[in-house]
């Protein structure tokens, strides 16, 4: 029987970065992943520099053989309508390749990973957990993502919710397509359904192409998005005309006290699998990263014992960090008519677009990042 004090469930963002403390700090961490890495993760692969800073990333290190595409400016605009364009003078932003990303971390996380094995079930014993009938471990953190088994425990259902759903495509410009494709690497449009519920997207990253287009409330994503690209063919925006190896995913933005619940008997969770991506942006890197941290600076406290007042911590250090929760389903809520007069004002005047739309909702650039105590150099 293999023996681990913490247990983690999924080795995406979440769970490297919180394995990667847990190891650092001498805890025994057994981080188990379905898949094996590297492996791909349906996603537009923007992130803002927090994520990096948090993380302790080197970019110039980072770059040596990965993609880490710097972004200056959006354009942005209502779908079909103009787009006007913001420009930082510097990067704001940038967009990685999941695949590369998401294993560099689990690399860097020094934990001792089981891969290509699911967990299938989660028994409680009177000390902790019995994992897929032969690991014992004393908690589990759960980082699966939505689906994520040990967030159903907690009470989940997933198919009872409201999550953002989204589909993308990323895929390689031969060098003819490259010398002839009119958009710079670093180009990043941003074109927002009428009633911001949701918004298109097209990435270039160096020779890659990232295209895609996320919903609040996932209704009509397919229709939306088959409309979005008959739009970009017709601009020049996205060059061919064959279909593009698109995928989809669900995820939840954080709703506060009406969202998941986070933490129970030797059990809590981190990222997509505790519902925390940014309600206006569905940016969900930076929130799993933070929650990890959150998690395991909580674990350590903790000093092995793992019963709920134990982990009630990170709950209240989740609502600290994310809260301000609600206001996308306050608008959610709002008449379609008042919706659609909201978004051409916002993002028909510059000065709104830029400091409240970029600079709040998708850069945070209010917000200081979240400074790591726990976290190795
Ligand atoms: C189309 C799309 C575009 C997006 N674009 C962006 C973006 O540009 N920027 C951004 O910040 N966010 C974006 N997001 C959100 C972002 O991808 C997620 O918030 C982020 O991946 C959350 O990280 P995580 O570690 O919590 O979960 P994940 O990255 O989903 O990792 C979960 C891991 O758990 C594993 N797993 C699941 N179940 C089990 C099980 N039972 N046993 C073992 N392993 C299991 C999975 O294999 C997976 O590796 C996007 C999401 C979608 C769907």
């Amino acid at each position: 029987m293999e023996q681990c004090e913490v247990l983690i469930v999924g080795g995406g963002p979440a769970g490297a970065t919180c394995a990667r403390v847990l190891a650092h700090w001498g805890i025994s961490v057994l981080l188990m992943d379905r898949d094996e890495f590297p492996r791909d993760k349906p996603c537009a692969g923007w992130i803002t520099p927090s994520v990096l800073e948090t993380l302790r990333i080197d970019p110039a290190q980072y770059r040596k053989g990965r993609e880490l595409q710097e972004i200056r400016e959006f354009h942005t605009g209502v779908m079909f309508g103009r787009q006007n364009r913001y420009d930082f003078g510097t990067p704001v932003s940038y967009a990685i390749r999941r695949r590369e990303f998401d294993h560099y971390l689990l690399l860097h996380s020094k934990s001792r990973n089981i891969l290509g094995e699911e967990v299938r079930s989660l028994e409680r014993t009177p000390d902790g957990w019995l994992v897929n009938d032969r690991i014992r471990a004393r908690l589990v953190v759960g980082a699966g993502g939505h689906h994520c088994p040990v967030a159903r425990i907690l009470g989940a259902q997933p198919a009872r919710e409201q999550p953002i759903a989204a589909v993308v495509a990323e895929f390689e410009l031969d060098p003819g397509e490259q010398a002839a494709f009119p958009l710079p690497p670093g180009h990043t449009s941003l074109s927002f359904l009428d009633d911001v519920r949701g918004y298109g997207w097209l990435v270039r990253k160096g020779a890659h192409l990232n295209v895609g287009l996320g919903v609040l409330g996932g209704t009509q994503v397919r229709g939306r998005l088959d409309a979005y690209l008959e739009h970009l063919r017709r601009t020049g925006a996205l060059p061919g005309t064959g279909p593009l190896p698109f995928k989809g995913h669900a995820y939840l933005p954080f709703r506060g006290v009406a969202g998941r619940r986070i933490v129970g008997d030797r059990a809590l969770v981190i990222g997509d699998a505790a519902g925390l991506a940014y309600p206006e942006s569905g940016e969900g890197i930076l929130p799993a990263v933070e929650s990890a941290i959150l998690a395991a600076q909580t674990i350590l406290c903790a000093s092995a014992d793992y019963r709920p007042r134990w982990l009630e911590p990170y709950a209240a250090a989740v609502a600290e960090r994310f809260g301000g929760a609600g206001s996308a389903a306050g608008r959610m809520a709002l008449p379609a008519p008042v919706q659609r007069l909201g978004t051409r004002l916002l993002l028909g005047t510059p000065w709104l677009t830029r400091h409240l739309v970029l600079d709040r909702w998708f850069l945070h650039r209010e917000q200081r990042p979240l400074v790591p105590r726990a976290l190795p150099e």
